[in-house]
């Protein structure tokens, strides 16, 4: 496993010899996800190949304002359209996301089973390789649009970004770092958002589309979770949520109604840890944030006390327990960190 891995070269001539090409975003789509998908979908319809867009599940409300009339399907919805359009690709482009196998839900063996080859651009922490061959992957970048930006940058030149690629590039940089309040924020980045800025990008459109266009049931739901659900645990430097379907219900829980959710209890001064639990119809969805080098990391956290990982300080996975028991895990594994901690902080003497 490396850390950075740039295929730049290769990636460019197995993106010029192909002429039909699926890209591919995880599932429960973001800004990043979306952003990178866009952008390099009008990058290759600039080169006049045939493009699709695919993520597996619906995207949340602000990233369809977001994305506008450009066409993304979610597998579930568009399952047969899009397992014919994809059988003649002769390349994939998987933006985002480590794994086809664990992170794109039910569209991951369909990916997996075509015989095409398959790129990786991303920025999260172990990548399956054995799965692409090629891939510019930088865990140190704060977002996969960051990378795309790069890619585009070194391969082509600046002067392909058009005024829609630069505002989607931003959507994803945006996004990824909280408006750019955590995560590798290097001058490198900012000085990427001067190029966009340059490139026609619509920052006060993205920001609209983005952050001032929720429905009035998901404000409420965010109020009634901060306020009715929230337990903050001061000793342990932690807040949890919990959210079950019932409640999701009241609010006419919609896809991505509970995205941001989980960073605010962090508001409170002395809150370095926060954790989401939301109930499903299958399972309970964890996530997981820490504050810098403050918190815990949390792609161990989540690796060593439930099945799943991601970042330092965003991680997620799931639980096929009870409500209860994923929250008593979760209370568990704090407990036992806590502890290493302070034996670390105050080692015995020998
Ligand atoms: P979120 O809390 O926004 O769903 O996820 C935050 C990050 O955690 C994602 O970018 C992804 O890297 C990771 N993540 C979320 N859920 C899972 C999961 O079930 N398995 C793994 N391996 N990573 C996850
Ligand atoms: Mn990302």
């Amino acid at each position: 496993m490396t850390d950075k891995r740039s295929d730049t070269e290769k990636i460019k001539s197995l993106i010029a010899s192909s002429g039909n090409i699926v890209l591919v975003g995880h599932v429960n789509p973001d800004g990043d996800s979306i952003g990178s998908l866009m952008t390099m979908g009008f990058l290759l319809e600039g080169m006049g190949k045939k493009v699709i867009r695919v993520v597996p599940n619906e995207l949340p409300r602000p990233l369809k304002n977001a994305k506008g009339k450009t066409k993304i399907y979610d597998f579930i919805s568009s399952e047969s359209h899009v397992r014919k359009q994809i059988a003649d690709c002769d390349l994939a482009i998987c933006l985002d996301f480590n794994d086809i196998l664990t992170r794109l839900g039910g569209f991951g063996e369909v990916l997996n089973s075509l015989s095409c080859p398959k790129i990786l651009i991303d920025h999260h922490l172990q990548p399956n390789e054995e799965l692409f061959e090629a891939m510019i992957s930088d865990t140190s970048a704060s977002s996969t649009c960051f990378l795309v930006y790069k890619y585009i940058k070194e391969a082509y030149g600046i002067s392909v970004i058009t005024p829609k690629m630069a505002s989607a590039l931003y959507l994803g940089m945006m996004t990824d770092t909280g408006k750019f309040s955590y995560g590798n924020l290097s001058s490198e980045l900012f000085r990427a958002v001067g190029d966009l800025v340059d490139c026609g990008a619509d920052i006060a459109g993205v920001e609209l589309a983005v952050f001032n266009s929720q429905s009035e049931e998901r404000v409420r739901l965010i109020g009634y979770a901060l306020n009715s659900k929230m337990v903050v645990l001061h000793g342990r430097k932690t807040a949890y949520i919990t959210l079950s379907v019932k409640e999701l219900n009241k609010y006419r829980h919609k896809s991505g109604d509970t995205d941001g959710l989980v960073n605010m209890p962090m508001q409170i001064e002395g809150i370095d840890n926060a954790a989401l639990f939301i109930e499903t119809d299958e399972c309970i969805k964890i996530s997981l944030r820490s504050r810098g080098s403050a918190g815990l990391d949390m792609n161990s956290f989540a690796r060593e006390y439930f099945t799943g990982g991601g970042h330092r300080n965003a991680a997620g996975a799931k639980s096929f327990t009870s409500m209860d028991e994923a929250v008593a895990r979760f209370l568990k594994g704090l407990k036992k960190e806590f502890e290493k901690q302070s034996s670390v902080s105050n080692p015995q003497e020998s």
